[in-house]
């Protein structure tokens, strides 16, 4: 393939255009991908918009990407033809660092995000490190999956990185895209689940996937009957929120792991940590290690993704549906 074809952002908060780029030799460690399916993170609304500060227009968002390999570099040996993979938010590392050697390439200093400063998923195409291109379980439906490949592995991390348990009590506040997917997560672990949300209309579905209960946050009141609850909360809310009500609602020993990017500076009281040896964290997506781990729970434990489905040229109307929090629960783009 001499050129990609996708839809690209050209400047902060501009509707995404129809756009080419070439490409050259497939480079010795990369795959080119086909894509099939891409989905539509918060995160790429956020770089659509420049929140970040680290956008560099033209650029083609998606890092929720399923599609079919159609050429191997010449020293791929761990990929061949027609492979069916997933590429999240990450397509490179420098696979040398302290960091790349014990498996946490997401935290290799020199790590290429799919679509910070090249190009992503809402395309026909894409290349990246065969490392970062992830077999797919055969029972995973490419739709249903896709959303795993970001918002998927950023819930599943966390789980697994503060040992949730069968005795583990875990909240997830904003029942969105990661949200739903952290609900469904947390029960495979084994966790009593609570689902943290602004809209009273999540409460039956959340209950579906599995949560035990439902706190609606808009509620008075409603964070105060829980302090002291969770041993876990993971917040996925992209907006500022009242993160020492989360703090109050941990159990001693307890953690917030904070996963969505909110404006401004937290606001918390030191004492409030340190009496009760209470921690706040972040977490990243994760590793392709992680990553293999993660599809192979969500083919055991029946975790997938409720999409709405789009088609790729209609990407525009899919970030707007995500930015007004209309999306039940993530919009997949289909080629
Ligand atoms: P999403 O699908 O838009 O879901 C976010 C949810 O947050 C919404 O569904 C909503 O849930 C809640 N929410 C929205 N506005 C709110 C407000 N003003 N106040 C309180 N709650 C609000 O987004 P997503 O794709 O899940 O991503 C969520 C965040 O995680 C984004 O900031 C994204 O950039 C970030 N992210 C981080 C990583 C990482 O590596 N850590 C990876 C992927 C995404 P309710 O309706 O239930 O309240
Ligand atoms: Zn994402």
């Amino acid at each position: 393939m001499a050129e990609i074809q996708g839809l690209a952002a050209h400047a902060a908060g501009a509707q995404l255009l129809s756009f080419k780029y070439k490409v050259g030799e497939l480079a010795p460690n990369d795959v080119e991908v086909k894509i099939s399916h891409c989905g539509v993170c918060h995160s790429d609304v956020h770089l659509i918009d420049n929140d970040w500060g680290i956008s560099k227009y033209p650029f083609i968002p998606g890092h929720e990407i399923v599609g079919t390999v159609t050429a191997v570099g010449s020293l791929v040996t761990d990929r061949k033809l027609g492979d069916r993979v997933g590429i999240g938010w990450q397509a490179d590392s420098c696979g040398v660092c302290e960091w790349c050697r014990q498996g946490d390439e997401h935290l290799c200093a020199k790590a290429r995000p799919t679509c910070v400063g090249r190009n992503g998923g809402y395309a026909d195409a894409i290349r990246v490190n065969s490392r970062f291109a992830i077999p797919i379980p055969e029972v995973l439906e490419s739709e249903n999956v896709a959303p795993l490949l970001c918002g998927g592995i950023t819930v599943y991390s966390p789980l697994r990185n503060h040992l949730a348990r069968p005795s583990s009590r875990v909240g997830v506040i904003g029942i969105g895209g990661l949200g739903h997917l952290g609900i469904q997560f947390a029960r495979a672990f084994g966790c009593e689940v609570t689902a943290f949300s602004t809209s009273k209309d999540k409460e039956a579905e959340a209950r579906t996937l599995g949560a035990h209960q439902f706190v609606n946050t808009l509620d008075t009141g409603a964070l105060k009957k829980v302090a002291g609850c969770y041993d876990l909360i993971l917040s996925t809310v992209s907006a500022d929120q009242d993160f020492q009500s989360f703090v109050n609602a941990l159990r001693p020993k307890g953690t917030l792991v904070v996963l969505g990017a909110s404006p401004s500076p937290l606001q918390i009281n030191g004492f409030s940590l340190l009496s009760q040896q209470k921690a706040v964290a972040g977490s990243p997506t994760g590793s392709p290690r992680d990553l293999y781990e993660m599809l192979d729970v969500a083919a055991r434990h029946n975790v997938k993704a409720i999409t709405e489905s789009f088609k790729m040229k209609d990407a525009n109307e899919a970030v707007k549906r995500v930015k007004n929090n209309k999306v039940r629960y993530r919009a997949v783009l289909a080629n």
